[in-house]
């Protein structure tokens, strides 16, 4: 270890065996954490190239099971994530309609952004601890499965992320990329979009680090001979109006409906529309946005979403009536404090508001509170006079002391007006493909 650290200190490259030797001997704890976290600092400080990166990906992705389907429909996505992030519960049951076989291993909530897993527990019942075999099992027959992270795939990532969040090597380009292929390879898609965030609300603040982050992407992916690309998209703003957990299920089910905020059906058939694309069930992406939203109009993405529900032993009765999700009896209006332009979120203190309201976990083994939220009634652009709604608290009855402190507090530091004109930000940057 000491070579490694100090060959990776003086910017040298690791070789494969080098990098395998590491992994190996972490997950079976020959290593100890020290020696551990300073060639993780070493790496973050000096960097990976290409085939290193690779190398560390394909370390990970062996220390664990590997599922292989050989099976050019199978396709996932996978978010960097956000404030309001919820596109999984509505592009998985589009591209699932479209033929798509889409297999989620999803995450729980990360420091200010919310989890799909935590978020679909607001369905009761919604057994999200499947096995892998059962994981296997329903992508084969049902096409369509949502369930955590597992023990069995890629164990070397959840001790090396456990390590990396204590010593400040989260942000880390190949670490990332070796972190989030891993699982992607590791669940068998062989299709993969990623939708990589930029903005105040996501961990790449900076575009040109969300596109850094892309490219590592998608040329590992290539070196795995799979089919990727990456759309950048914007995180300075929740994404629809709802965040918190019951709510964003019931928004997600109202575009379902084709009810939805515009902003969020945009980008969740954008997204359902490469996947498939990717697993060849169009010729082309005009051709799969219109597949897409045919999916929507015609009730088959809410009957997959319905579908998927029921097989995994969730309540069907609140998707056919979204009301019955429970969300928190209290409900405190934000008004604009003058008239002017939303022209800014610090979104990222959004999802620390949530966390604070009950929503999120202040240690790993909290347990959110599914029924606490908030409405943003206005959006960045939006021209507001003294007095408008622009968001609505779902809270519990004793809480209003905690609702009144954080209404201060985001007029005080997270909400920015201006009075001129202020333009909406655009929802998709770029696309990035191989
Ligand atoms: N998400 C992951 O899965 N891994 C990282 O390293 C960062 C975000």
């Amino acid at each position: 270890m000491y070579q490694l650290i100090d060959a990776k200190k003086r910017g040298g490259f690791l070789s494969d065996e080098a990098i395998r030797w590491f992994i190996e001997g972490y997950v079976a704890k020959k290593v100890p954490d020290y020696q551990a976290s300073a060639l993780l600092m070493a790496i973050h400080c000096r960097g990976m190239d290409d085939r290193e990166t690779a190398s560390l990906t394909r370390a990970m992705l062996e220390s664990g099971r590997q599922l292989h389907f050989n099976d050019r429909t199978v396709v996932d996505k996978h978010s960097t994530g956000g404030i309001g992030d919820k596109p999984s519960f509505i592009l998985g049951p589009i591209a699932a309609a479209c033929g798509v076989k889409v297999p989620m291993i999803a995450g729980r909530g990360l420091g200010h952004t919310g989890g799909t897993i935590d978020k679909i527990e607001a369905v009761p019942g919604f057994r999200t601890n499947l096995t892998l075999d059962e994981f296997a099992r329903g992508l084969r027959e049902d096409g369509f499965v949502l369930m955590g992270q597992t023990p069995d795939i890629a164990p070397a990532d959840r001790l090396l992320y456990a390590l990396r969040d204590v010593t400040a090597t989260i942000d880390c380009i190949p670490l990332i990329t070796g972190s989030i292929m891993s699982k992607k390879l590791a669940e068998g898609a062989e299709g993969i979009v990623f939708d990589i965030k930029h903005g105040s609300g996501a961990f790449m603040r900076e575009p040109k680090m969300a596109r850094t982050l892309a490219t590592s992407l998608i040329k590992t992916g290539k070196r795995f001979k799979r089919r990727c690309v990456a759309l950048l998209t914007d995180m300075s703003q929740p994404l629809g109006q709802e965040v918190g957990h019951s709510l964003e299920i019931q928004e997600s089910i109202r575009v379902l409906r084709g009810e939805g905020p515009e902003d969020l059906a945009k980008i969740s058939i954008e997204l359902a529309a490469h996947m498939v694309v990717l697993a060849g069930k169009a010729s082309g992406l005009p051709k799969a946005r219109l597949l897409c939203q045919r999916a929507i109009d015609d009730g088959s993405a809410l009957r997959e979403f319905r579908a998927l529900v029921q097989r995994q032993g969730g309540d069907v009765a609140v998707i056919d009536d979204p009301s019955k999700l429970v969300v928190a009896k209290m409900k405190t209006v934000w008004r604009a404090p003058r008239a002017g332009h939303l022209k800014s979120f610090a979104n990222d203190q959004i999802g620390m508001m949530l966390t604070e309201l009950g929503g999120g976990r202040h240690t790993k083994d909290d347990v959110p509170d599914l029924a606490v939220g908030f409405t943003f009634e206005a959006k960045i652009g939006a021209k507001l006079k003294k007095g408008d709604a622009m968001v609505v608290v779902h809270h519990h009855a004793a809480q209003a002391k905690l609702v009144a402190e954080l209404e201060a507090r985001f007029f005080r530091d997270v909400v920015r007006f201006s009075s001129s004109p202020v333009r909406p930000p655009r929802l998709i940057t770029a696309t990035v493909k191989s």
